[in-house]
């Protein structure tokens, strides 16, 4: 069976790339990573494009899960390789920090 509405699409995904930050433990607030960055072109898709984007992603081995603040952290990790600088990995665990108390 393949996917076919973007919520099903993105469950796919998620189950594809383990369910889980490929940094960290978080199960939620997961979002979709190209590992590779490919630039923000997709971010201005519409999501049904975006998810078949995210499909080829996964399919050429270029896509992870990230929760949202290890997200925000490799963005700003990329921006900083590009710019040539060495990339040091925060050292502490975002996950304490992160409020649950939604
Ligand atoms: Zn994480």
């Amino acid at each position: 069976m393949s996917p076919r509405t973007r919520r099903e699409l993105r469950k796919y995904l998620i189950d594809k790339l383990g369910g889980k930050c490929s940094r960290c433990p978080e199960t939620e607030y997961l979002q979709m990573d190209c590992i590779k960055p490919v630039g923000p072109a997709h971010h201005r898709m519409f999501s049904d494009r975006r998810y078949m984007f995210y499909l080829s992603q996964l399919q050429a081995g270029n896509l992870q899960l990230l929760c949202l603040p290890c997200h925000t952290n490799k963005t700003r990790e990329d921006v900083h390789a590009k710019r040539g600088f060495r990339v040091r990995y925060a050292s502490e665990c975002h996950v304490k920090q992160s409020a649950k108390n939604t």
